[in-house]
Formats: structure tokens, C-alpha cells, sequence
């Protein structure tokens, strides 16, 4: 998108223009296109959540403004969630925050804790609101590129190391990462820990997909590693656990002085949001285990699904091991562009993905590769598969 196109849109926001996914998502429904593009699933989430919302809605649970930092019903389930999954514990009242979505967590951690000028590491592909909310704040990003290595995306940890300068502000990481599907192990994030320690940064981790995580791959968090508990903004969504994205139900866990610095932003952002679904969220974070489980192996079924079929189009495609996208190179296809790849392939195959070099500053290292979605029913992924095997 040229400036010439948003003559009033100011400096630090003009290179950013229409996020991918809006503009995939509207190719997809003026082409009648299957939409693998943008990441939301195609069923809503169990229907005990839903009914949960329901009568919260009509007891007049939430229709009025909630508390700033959420409704302690889920402030409280927020912090029983992270000690039944990881053994972590936070104060429901001073060590956790409600935000509109993971969106709003991030923007106001970034306009919260950057000065003007400062440093952020940000894995590079990075999830785009990441780049747009640095920019807000005033900070320069500074990214780390994940490369391809045995047929998934991994961090060098040298790279990252020599990123770091005496204006770095923070680290901005996401594990289970989008778009790559990688998620950061043990030694990884044990590594980034020390560094952190070591140069005393502050890390925002983006774990919105922590519960979607297969065959081996384990879902640590960072501010479970020594040093860390005391400099981790950790961020969570319901929009991805339970299936419900248009919620827009999203927190933070951190310390007391995070907490507070990330509500002071948050309260001239949206203030609250999401009265109702707080309370059905709450509900949510309680299921058994069981649901957490089903979740898993359908969103692995669906993975399996689409990676072969995938394959057999002729793509190569890379190792998912969290999140709900799989990534492909399209060299293997004669194509090298993945921008005119996606903006052909509705035409071509009645298809939408999403071409990764947006995610990039570093365009030409993300060009070959396109993000497909797999968060839909499986007959819809059995016939995107049909559709793109003409291509090759
Ligand atoms: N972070 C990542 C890595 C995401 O993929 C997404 C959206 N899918 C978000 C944050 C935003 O989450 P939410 O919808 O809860 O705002
Ligand atoms: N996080 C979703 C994705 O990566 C999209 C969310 C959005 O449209 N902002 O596809």
C-alpha cells in the first residue's frame, strides 16, 4: 500500500496499510475462494462455552462496564490456568490483566514499557501487529531471523545474542510461532533466558497458542526459566484455546510493576471490553483436561491432513509443531514470489494463503515461502487440497 493511497495516515504508521489478513480475507470472499488465509477456525468452540456466555449475557453478567482489570471470576481462572499447566503462580488481583484479545495485550505492553528510540527483538517472520505496535511506541525493531534447518524454522541463537545492543528495551518472542509453526525448545528458551538475564532485558512472550502443540513438541513457558519470572510479560488468548477468535478475550500474567505498567496503557485503549464473554471464559479455562486434549488431536488430524495433501500438490512443506498453519516453499512448484503466488492463486485454484514475506523486513528471505491455515472442518481442507493439486 503506497502513502499516496493514505494521504493522512501519519509517518510511523505509513508503511503498514491493510493487514494481510483483511486483504486475503476479502479475496477470498469476492473470488468464493476456500480461505486458508487468515487463522480462525470455520466451527465455534465447545458448546458449554457458548451457553456459558449466553446466560451470562442475559443475568446481566458483564453487559455494563467490567473492572478495569477484569472480572475476578476470570482473573482467577487465569491464574489457576497457569498453575494447573505449568506450576507458575500469580496473584489474580496484582500479577494478571484482561485485555481485548492478544492484540491489546501487545500493543499496550509495547506502549507501556518502550521509550521513543528504544530496541526490540522480534523474531523474524513476526506476527504483523508486532512491527505496527513498536512503531506506535515509538521503538525500532530490530529482527531475528528463524531459518530454515531440517525441514522446520530455527532460531540461531549467535544471531540473536549479536542483536543485542545497549538500546535493546526488549525481547518480543511467540512460541508456538506464527507463521513458521516452530516452537522454541528447552535449550532455546533457556538460552534466551540467560541472555535476558544477562543483559537485563524485558521479554513480552506471545503464547496465545500454547495449547496447540504435537507429536513432541512441549510448550514451555519463558517465565518459568531461572531469572525470568520478575522481567516476562506473558500473553495468552482465548480466541485460539477455545475456538471463539471473534470474542477477542485476551490477558497478561507478569509482576506486580508490569502488570500495572501494562494497565495504565490498556486503560486508554479500550479500557475493557468483552463483559459477557469474560465470564464464559472463565468457564472455559476450568474444562477438564479432556477438552484440552480432543482439542489437540483434532487440530493435529487437521495438520496431517493438509501437510500431505500439501506435499502431494508438490509443495515443500515445512514441520508444524504448534500453531495452526503450516508453512510450504513454492520452489519446488517453478514459483519463487510468494506475494504474486497468493494473489494469483485464487484464480488458479479457488485458494487463499498467505504470502510470508509480509512478516518479514527482510522480504527477500521470506519470499518463497506461503502460510496455509488449518483450522477449518476437514472436508473443507480435502477440497482446498483437490483444488491446488492442478497446480503442479
Ligand atoms: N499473536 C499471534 C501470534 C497471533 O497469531 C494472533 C492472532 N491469531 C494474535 C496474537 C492475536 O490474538 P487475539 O485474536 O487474541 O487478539
Ligand atoms: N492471527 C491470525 C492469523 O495469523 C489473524 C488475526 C487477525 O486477522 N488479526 O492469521
Amino acid at each position: 500500500m503506497t502513502s499516496s493511497t493514505r494521504p493522512f495516515l501519519n509517518r510511523r504508521l505509513a508503511e503498514f496499510g491493510t493487514t494481510i489478513f483483511a486483504e486475503m480475507s476479502a479475496l477470498a470472499l469476492r473470488t468464493g475462494s476456500i480461505n486458508l488465509g487468515q487463522g480462525f477456525p470455520d466451527t465455534d468452540g465447545p458448546e458449554e462455552v457458548r451457553e456459558a456466555a449466553v446466560r451470562a449475557l442475559r443475568d446481566g453478567r458483564g453487559n455494563q462496564y467490567p473492572p478495569g482489570p477484569g472480572v475476578p471470576e476470570l482473573r482467577t481462572a487465569i491464574a489457576a490456568h497457569q498453575q494447573r499447566w505449568y506450576g507458575l503462580s500469580y496473584d489474580p488481583d496484582a500479577e494478571v490483566l484482561v485485555t481485548a484479545g492478544a492484540t491489546e495485550a501487545i500493543a499496550a505492553s509495547l506502549l507501556a514499557l518502550l521509550e521513543p528510540g528504544d530496541e526490540v527483538i522480534a523474531l523474524e517472520p513476526y506476527y504483523d501487529s508486532y512491527a505496527a505496535c513498536i512503531a506506535m511506541a515509538g521503538g525500532t525493531r530490530v529482527p531475528v531471523t528463524l531459518r530454515p534447518h531440517e525441514g522446520s524454522f530455527r532460531l540461531d541463537l549467535d544471531e540473536l545474542r549479536a542483536a543485542v545492543t545497549d538500546r535493546t528495551r526488549l525481547l518480543l518472542l511467540n512460541t508456538p510461532h506464527n507463521p513458521t509453526g516452530a516452537v522454541l525448545t528447552r535449550a532455546e528458551l533457556a538460552a534466551v533466558a540467560e541472555l535476558a538475564v544477562e543483559r537485563d532485558l524485558l521479554v513480552v512472550t506471545d503464547e496465545v497458542y500454547e495449547h496447540l502443540v504435537f507429536d513432541d513438541a512441549e510448550h514451555l513457558p519463558l517465565a518459568g526459566f531461572p531469572g525470568m519470572r520478575d522481567r516476562t510479560v506473558t500473553i495468552g488468548s482465548a480466541g485460539k484455546t477455545f475456538s471463539f477468535t471473534g470474542w477477542k478475550v485476551g490477558w497478561v500474567t507478569a509482576s506486580p510493576p508490569l502488570v500495572a505498567a501494562v494497565r495504565s496503557a490498556k486503560q486508554f485503549l479500550t479500557y475493557v471490553s468483552s463483559g459477557p464473554f469474560q465470564y464464559a471464559v472463565a468457564e472455559a479455562l476450568a474444562l477438564p483436561d479432556a477438552y484440552f486434549t480432543a482439542f489437540r488431536e483434532d487440530m493435529l488430524a487437521k495438520r496431517d491432513l493438509l501437510a500431505a495433501g500439501l506435499k502431494d500438490a508438490g509443495f515443500d512443506v515445512f514441520r508444524t509443531a504448534g500453531t495452526y498453519f503450516v508453512t510450504t516453499d513454492i520452489r519446488p512448484l517453478g514459483e519463487s514470489d510468494g506475494f504474486a503466488f497468493c494473489r494469483a492463486l485464487p484464480e488458479r485454484a479457488g485458494v487463499v494463503a498467505i504470502p510470508n514475506a509480509v512478516f518479514y523486513d527482510h522480504r527477500e528471505a521470506g519470499a518463497p515461502f506461503v502460510r496455509f491455515a488449518f483450522c477449518k472442518r476437514a472436508e473443507v481442507l480435502a477440497e482446498a487440497v483437490q483444488r491446488l493439486k492442478t497446480l503442479a
